[in-house]
């Protein structure tokens, strides 16, 4: 199978190198030509672990390459993914396909003979539709079919997510479609796994109501872990008492500053626009919204409160930017909420990450960047972990007491405990949900 890949963002970089894996010939295409340059020089511009040696390895084969030339790519290909970004529309909320569209009028003038043109970009019910019209209206005369692949995988376990998927949902209207489709997939066959064929509009629905699902499963023990901390329970105990009813599921059950990252914010605020537009308000994903949002404002009151009520003039080493670890992605990260308000109530931020400082460095103005979780700590008032990044999960806590000026700690990861924490000689912890932190 001969395949072009528009975007090589998160997904379209990823999805292209594992494609290529699986023994297709793909071609990777951006219009950032900076990116194209370094991923030909076997560079990867994003952090994804394990991504530089699947792309070096396909590279070498010659089976992988890189071009800033849609027309290029898109001639001779069987099928064609959009990949693009579909952010969140300034000022209401809805997907903007502004750059899906534009794809798809690039594809539709580039397109030489039948091609699948499928979009793996979040998109909202009916853009397929779109699509299919924008390919028509730049090219009357070109033969093609639309699918709807959308993309489950996350980011830092990507690589696994895309070869090991739960389920492929394909939407397709011909057979001539699911064929092209099913050839694509074939390779992960040896695999039991399975892929859902069905229509267009549900595939483009299926993403939707899977990210809301999950982001209505974060915010719901959010909710339960502010009730928790009032009566005394411990979130954690419950998590696992409710998840191991496997109805349930123990998984997006972890208390914590809110949910973050490229797709739950955007695409609940994008489920929410549908279902106005279409007379159908999603209540439950708008209080999820509601939900996420106050649970990362509560999250700055923890730490003013754990700092006696003001961190005017205090120093905050924070540990952890990105939404979540094994990413250098910001995106939404409950960070871009937190730290702000904490420089803005006064705070001397001091901020460590692994893979979030080149971002974070233009997002976050005011906060000083360090290397080191000990340095970040010397002489700071609050020691704030907002990433449970494995280099945070077994620090030397009595270093870490000693080396600051108050030794308090808002662990809202719930990495550590009370007992451990105050052993070390921190004066003061608060954690998410636990009703003995304070
Ligand atoms: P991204 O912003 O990282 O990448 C998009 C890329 O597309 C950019 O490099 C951009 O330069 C390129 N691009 C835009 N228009 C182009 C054009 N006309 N021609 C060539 N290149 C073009 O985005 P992403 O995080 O990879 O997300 C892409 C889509 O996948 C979104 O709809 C997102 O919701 C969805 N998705 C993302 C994830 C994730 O974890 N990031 C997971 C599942 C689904």
């Amino acid at each position: 199978m001969k395949i072009a890949m528009i975007g090589t963002g998160y997904v379209g970089l990823v999805s292209g190198v594992c494609f290529s894996d699986f023994g297709h010939d793909v071609v990777c295409v951006d219009k950032v030509e900076d990116k194209i340059q370094r991923l030909r020089k076997g560079e990867v511009p994003i952090y994804e672990p394990g991504l530089d040696a699947v792309l070096a390895r396909n590279t070498e084969t010659g089976r992988l390459t890189f071009t800033s030339d849609l027309a290029e790519a898109v001639a001779g290909a069987d099928a064609v993914f959009i990949a693009v970004g579909t952010p969140t529309r300034r000022g209401d909320g809805h997907a903007d396909l502004t750059y899906v569209l534009a794809a798809a009028t690039e594809i539709g003038r580039a397109l030489t003979g039948y091609a699948v043109i499928v979009t793996k970009s979040t998109v909202p019910v009916g853009t397929n539709r779109k699509v299919a019209a924008a390919l028509r209206a730049a090219n009357p005369e070109a033969e093609f079919d639309v699918a709807s692949n959308p993309e489950f995988l996350r980011e830092g376990a990507a690589i696994d997510d895309f070869m090991k998927p739960d389920r492929v949902v394909v939407g397709v209207e011909t057979e001539r479609a699911r064929a092209v489709m099913g050839d694509i997939y074939r390779p992960l066959y040896l695999r039991d796994f399975p892929v859902v064929y069905t229509d267009l509009e549900s595939a483009e629905m299926i993403k939707y109501a899977a990210n809301a699902f999950l982001a209505t499963k974060i915010s719901f023990i959010n909710e339960i872990a502010a009730l928790c901390e009032r009566v005394g329970a411990d979130v954690k105990s419950v998590a696992k008492g409710m998840g191991l009813d496997g109805r349930i599921g123990a998984k997006f059950l972890h208390a914590g500053p809110g949910y973050g990252g490229s797709c739950f914010p955007k695409d609940t605020s994008a489920l929410a626009r549908i279902g106005q537009e279409h007379g159908v308000p999603q209540r439950i994903t708008e209080t999820v919204i509601a939900v996420n949002d106050m649970t990362k404002r509560r999250m700055i009151d923890k730490v003013i409160d754990l700092c006696g009520g003001s961190v005017n003039g205090k120093t905050i080493a924070v540990l952890g930017v990105t939404f979540k670890p094994g990413t250098d992605d910001m995106r939404d990260a409950p960070s871009l909420t937190i730290l702000p308000a904490l420089v803005g109530s006064g705070a001397r931020v001091r901020a460590v990450d692994p893979h979030g400082r080149k971002e974070g460095e233009a997002l976050l103005p005011g906060v000083i960047w360090e290397t080191d979780p000990y340095a970040a700590a010397a002489g700071a008032d609050c020691l704030l972990i907002l990433t449970e990044w494995n280099e945070f999960r077994a620090l030397d806590l009595k270093r870490l007491a000693g080396t600051m000026a108050t030794p308090r700690m808002a662990d809202l990861r719930n990495i550590y405990g009370r007992a451990d924490v105050e052993a070390a000689g921190f004066i003061a912890y608060d954690s998410v949900g636990r009703g003995d932190s304070l």
